[in-house]
C-alpha cells in the first residue's frame, strides 16, 4: 500500500523530512488514520537497503522484516488490557539507552498512547525531554484529548485525516470491487479491517439488510420498526459490529439524501448514535430513530 493514495499531504512532508535527514525525535500522531501504516513506512525509510532518495522499497529484507514486526531496531509497544503499564516504558526506555543491532538508529511506536498510566507517562517524559541520539519516537492516538498535555506540548503533533478517496484507491488496488471499496472505505479506518469485512459473511449479510432498511425507512415504511428486532438486532450482535451498522446507515442515508434531500432522518440518525455512545442499547436507538422519522 502507497502512502502517497492514503496521506498524499503527509508523504510530501515526510519526504522532504526524509531527504533532509531532519527528523524530529518524538511525534504524536493523532486521528488514526493510516498513522500506524505511515508511521512503519517511516521506520523503514529509515532501514531500508535499497532506499531511494531515502524512501522505503517496501521489499527488501529490512522492510519486510519491519513490516512483520520482527526487527529488533524498531519496536512495538501496544496496550495490554486498558492501560500501558510502567513497566512495559520502563523496558522500553533501557532498549532506548541502548544501540541499535543492524544500525545506530532505532525506532519506538507506542499505540494508544492514550492508556499510559500517569506514572508510565512520566516515565516516557523524561525520555522525551533528553533523547538519546539516533532515537525516534512515534507516538500514536486517537483521543488526542486524553493525552498528557506535557506530552503534547514536548512532540511534533501530526494530523491524520481520514482520506476516503485515496483509502478506496488503496482497497480497489487490494483486489477489492470498486464498489465495495467505496463502501469499505467510508465505513472502517484501516485496511486490515476492511479486509476483515470484506471477507465477513456476516458484513456482507448485514450490509444488504441496512441498504433495505434504510430505504424502507426513507420511503417511511412502518416494517422499517419490526426490522430493528427481527432483522438487524440478530446479525449486529455485539458492540464492534453495531459501531459498524452506524458506519453503514450513515452511508446509505448519504446516498440517499444526493436524491431526497430528507435532513430529517440525517438528524435522527445523529440523536440516535449519540444515545448509543451513551450506552443506550442497538435496538432502542433504531427503534426511536423509526419512531422519530414516522411518527413524530
Ligand atoms: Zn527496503
Amino acid at each position: 500500500m502507497d502512502m502517497h493514495d492514503v496521506q498524499p499531504v503527509l508523504y510530501q512532508r515526510f519526504k522532504r523530512v526524509l531527504q533532509k535527514q531532519s527528523l524530529f525525535h518524538a511525534y504524536l500522531f493523532t486521528g488514526g488514520f493510516f498513522s500506524f501504516e505511515f508511521a512503519i513506512w517511516i521506520a523503514q525509510s529509515l532501514f531500508c537497503q535499497q532506499a531511494e532518495q531515502h524512501l522505503a522499497c517496501g521489499k527488501c529484507r529490512n522492510c519486510q522484516l519491519i513490516a512483520a514486526n520482527d526487527f529488533s531496531d524498531v519496536q512495538l509497544i501496544q496496550p495490554t488490557g486498558n492501560t500501558i503499564k510502567v513497566n512495559q516504558v520502563r523496558e522500553l526506555i533501557s532498549e532506548m539507552s541502548q544501540t541499535g543491532v543492524e544500525g545506530n538508529q532505532r525506532v519506538f511506536i507506542i499505540k494508544s498512547v492514550d492508556l499510559l498510566s500517569s506514572s508510565a507517562a512520566n516515565a516516557l517524559l523524561k525520555f522525551i525531554e533528553e533523547p538519546s541520539p539516533n532515537t525516534y519516537l512515534f507516538l500514536l492516538t486517537n483521543q488526542l484529548g486524553q493525552v498528557l498535555p506535557t506530552i503534547q506540548s514536548r512532540t511534533q503533533i501530526i494530523p491524520f485525516r481520514k482520506n476516503i478517496l485515496g483509502f478506496s484507491e488503496a482497497l480497489k488496488q487490494q483486489d477489492i470491487l470498486p464498489s465495495k471499496a467505496d463502501l469499505l472505505a467510508n465505513v472502517t479506518n484501516h485496511m486490515s479491517d476492511a479486509q476483515l469485512l470484506n471477507e465477513s459473511q456476516w458484513f456482507n449479510q448485514g450490509t444488504q439488510l441496512i441498504q433495505q432498511w434504510v430505504s424502507d425507512l426513507s420511503n417511511r415504511n412502518k416494517l422499517s420498526f419490526v426490522s430493528v428486532g427481527a432483522k438487524l438486532v440478530p446479525i449486529f450482535d455485539d458492540k464492534d459490529k453495531q459501531k459498524i451498522a452506524f458506519n453503514l446507515i450513515a452511508y446509505y442515508f448519504e446516498k440517499q439524501m444526493l436524491s431526497t434531500k430528507d435532513s430529517l432522518l440525517s438528524a435522527n440518525l445523529f440523536k440516535a448514535e449519540k444515545k448509543f455512545q451513551f450506552n443506550v442499547s442497538f435496538q432502542n436507538c433504531l427503534e426511536m430513530l423509526v419512531i422519530d422519522s414516522l411518527w413524530r
